[in-house]
């Protein structure tokens, strides 16, 4: 059996903190070894500082962990990071640093000229931009990858087989998003019963932003950004997971309707290939009843790390619309990062 690889989770607590937890439990390449989160945690045990929010039980192998600051060193080979985006910065680029690869959730280092945003099935070409961080930043081991926020992973996975195969010219999208999107304890009851929140601060931008970068190519050590409109609007909602979008868009070039399902659901890319452990055999489901995707239903599809796409169909204003649904903390975060990871391995660059 190969040895596991020792992994440190940056925010072990919260949400997505505690989905990592949840999807390594058992992973065949990895092992959690050291857990960090904020100093109201540091130097209790996983079970003292934490309430388990996930269905199911704390695993038995992490209750009594000692949680840690998010500083090296961390008796680990690797992190995964979920600190809030305004700590992240000093904390990844300090194990980046000292020579620890860092796979972050965090929105801190995406949009940084040198970093991947990367999502496997989509743009693993862009993990090519490691050679010039490594010249740019620490010169030696370490390296940040990062994972697009929770909306933007489910857009872009959506739109790349119809950018693929057609082009898209211009995209409008609707958000529906989940409570444990905005991490424990998030949202006021108060403020969510009976009710729909129209702003979720940064979101629209990072939607508009990320998808051009994912979308975009890599040639003469960077990324160019795809050459399309993107226009979010984004919307929290009484729904505990799941983010869902209301999606338009416009094509380079003509394509029926089934031409335009098939290469939905069809899609498959090199995580399939390589059969990566957290790689769903379909990215893209496409169901063809009328009232679906819903979270309740369809989150958990691919156990959590398929889009849902449903409610496929012309437009009268723009050529297509559909609904897409996915996992916010699965595939929209821990899932994500995780799949990241064994992409890393499986191309040589993690060892
Ligand atoms: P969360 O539930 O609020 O958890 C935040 C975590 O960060 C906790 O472990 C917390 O530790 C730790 N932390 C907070 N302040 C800290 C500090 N000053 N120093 C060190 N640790 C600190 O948030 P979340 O939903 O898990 O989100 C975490 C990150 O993932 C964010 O950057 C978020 O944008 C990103 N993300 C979230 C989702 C999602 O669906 N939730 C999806 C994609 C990306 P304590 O428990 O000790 O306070």
């Amino acid at each position: 059996m190969t040895k596991k690889l020792r992994v440190g989770i940056l925010g072990a607590t919260g949400m997505v903190g505690q989905r990592f937890i949840q999807l390594l439990e058992d992973h065949p390449q990895f092992e959690i070894t050291a857990l960090a989160a904020s100093d109201r945690s540091q130097g209790k045990s996983l079970q003292e500082a934490c309430t388990w929010r996930l269905l199911g039980e704390m695993p038995a192998s992490v209750k009594s962990m000692i949680v840690n600051a998010p500083q090296p060193p961390l008796d680990c080979e690797l992190i995964f990071s979920s600190l809030p985006g305004d700590i992240a910065r000093e904390s990844e680029g300090s194990f980046a640093a000292a020579g620890y690869p860092v796979i972050s959730n965090s929105s801190a280092y995406r949009m940084d000229a040198d970093v991947p945003l990367l999502i496997p099935e989509v743009n693993h070409e862009h993990l090519a931009l490691l050679d010039s961080q490594r010249k740019n930043r620490s010169g030696g081991k370490g390296y940040i990858v990062t994972n697009p926020n929770c909306s933007t992973i489910m857009l872009a996975l959506a739109l790349a087989p119809l950018h693929k195969g057609f082009g898209v010219k211009s995209v409008i999208a609707t958000t529906m998003q989940a409570l444990s999107g905005a991490g424990y304890p998030g949202v006021a009851s108060l403020a969510i019963s009976d009710n729909v929140l129209p702003f979720i601060q940064g979101e629209e931008e990072k939607i508009e932003q990320e998808t051009l970068k994912i979308l975009g190519e890599f040639g003469d050590e960077k990324i160019h950004d795809a050459p399309l409109d993107v226009s979010a609007q984004c919307h929290r909602v009484n729904v505990s997971d799941g983010h869902m979008a209301a999606v338009r868009v416009k094509l380079n070039r003509s394509a029926g309707l089934d031409e335009v399902s098939e290469a939905l659901a069809s899609f498959t890319a090199l995580p399939q290939e390589l059969k990566l452990h957290s790689a769903p055999e379909r990215p893209i489901i496409v169901r063809d009843e009328p009232d679906r995707p819903q979270p309740r239903q369809d989150r958990d599809a691919g156990k959590g790390m398929s889009v849902t796409v449903g409610r496929l169909f012309p437009d009268n204003v723009m050529d297509y619309r559909f609904v897409a649904l996915s996992h916010n903390t699965i595939r929209g975060a821990a899932g994500a990062a995780i799949l990241n990871a064994e992409l890393l391995i499986a191309t040589g660059i993690l060892k």
